[in-house]
């Protein structure tokens, strides 16, 4: 067999139109490569920005094979990886640092400069076959689903690498969440509670999406709209919070985090949506010693972390409708479905 199934982005367009399942090519894994026969891939809003040119999406150049996170089984190497790999189960971390830069070299791979991302700059996923470099397929832990590992591998790292931005955490302190019905909220509130805080997750209204708790679920606050928001503050924090969280990369929730900040506040920032400027005032952000903080990608550590803390329980990840390959179109429509409850899949195999 030479040939394999592949979703490609052909043509520019909004939404999923100009994707299409076409027979391709199998891959060939070079030098410090691996080949992994996929067995599941998320769909992702950044695949639909490689055909909008949107986003970190933009780099992408037509046609590409998407898919940033799939997981599946080694079943070939490259020249210099160690046969022992071929045949462990692995899931992909979409983002390939430069392995050189002083980031890098420091273990802190997030902030690396020259990162690539698989289903960008390199053919993606989704697909039968895909290669990544080998330390990109990091082994999933025992016990743990190929789908969960999927839909796990971008969200929690990432999750984790804003807390680890953010910095000392208090027991018992209220800790700001918005967005935290999305996938990364969702791994954001579990993490925080793990650690101690006392998460308040902020949502765009009660009915859209639960709020996942996890196991720390005793230690999560009620969850409060943007418009109440106020209003439950000056009972769990009259004086402001500490800390603040946004997953939603609008400026509509950025900016009711920012006002929500207490004395020398922290807001860790991970997204983008749109292009609606913030506006800080620099008075308040100076005299109040308040900390506005980007964060994005994970490390190689977030990863192996927040697999290790999904596979023992401690974050709960949602894996919502599993569409066949063949059906990819229809995966990337159920991504706007408001009511769609956790991480769209595309199941490539057994
Ligand atoms: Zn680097």
């Amino acid at each position: 067999m030479t040939g394999m199934r592949a979703v490609q982005a052909r043509r520019l367009g909004t939404g999923p139109t100009g994707l299409r399942i076409e027979d391709v090519p199998r891959p060939v894994p070079g030098a410090g490569e691996v080949l992994i026969r996929v067995h599941a891939v998320g769909a992702n809003h950044l695949d639909l920005g490689a055909l909008s040119g949107q986003g970190p999406g933009a780099a992408a150049r037509l046609p590409l094979r998407v898919g940033i996170d799939p997981a599946g089984r080694i079943v070939a190497v490259g020249h210099g990886v160690e046969a022992e790999r071929v045949g462990t189960r692995v899931v992909v971390k979409p983002n390939i640092p430069c392995g050189t830069c002083r980031w890098c070299l420091a273990g802190a791979e997030a902030r690396c400069p020259r990162q690539e991302v698989v289903g960008v700059h390199r053919p993606g996923g989704a697909a039968d076959l895909v290669v990544v470099p080998e330390r990109n397929a990091v082994p999933i832990p025992a016990g743990l689903p190929a789908p969960v590992a999927s839909a796990a591998v971008h969200a929690v790292p990432i999750a984790l690498q804003m807390v680890r931005r953010a910095g000392e955490i208090n027991p018992g302190e209220p800790v700001l969440v918005t967005g935290a019905a999305g996938a990364v909220g969702s791994a954001l509130v579990q993490i925080l509670a793990a650690a101690g805080a006392r998460p308040i997750p902020v949502v765009r209204s009660a009915g859209h999406g639960p709020v996942r708790r996890g196991p720390g679920a005793d230690s999560v606050g009620e969850a409060v709209t943007y418009d109440g928001l106020a209003g439950a503050l000056t009972e769990t924090a009259p004086d402001g919070v500490a800390l603040a969280f946004d997953a939603t990369g609008a400026a509509g929730p950025i900016a009711a985090a920012w006002d929500a900040l207490g004395w020398a506040g922290r807001l860790v920032v991970c997204a983008a949506t749109g292009d609606h400027p913030l506006e800080v005032d620099i008075r308040r952000l100076y005299l109040r010693r308040l900390q506005l903080i980007g964060s994005a990608s994970a490390d190689f550590g977030d990863v192996t972390e927040g697999l290790a803390m999904v596979a023992a329980g401690t974050v709960q990840v949602a894996v919502g409708p599993e569409f066949a390959l063949e059906d990819a179109v229809a995966a990337y429509t159920a991504l706007s479905d408001p009511h769609r409850d956790g991480k769209v899949l595309i199941h490539v195999a057994d």
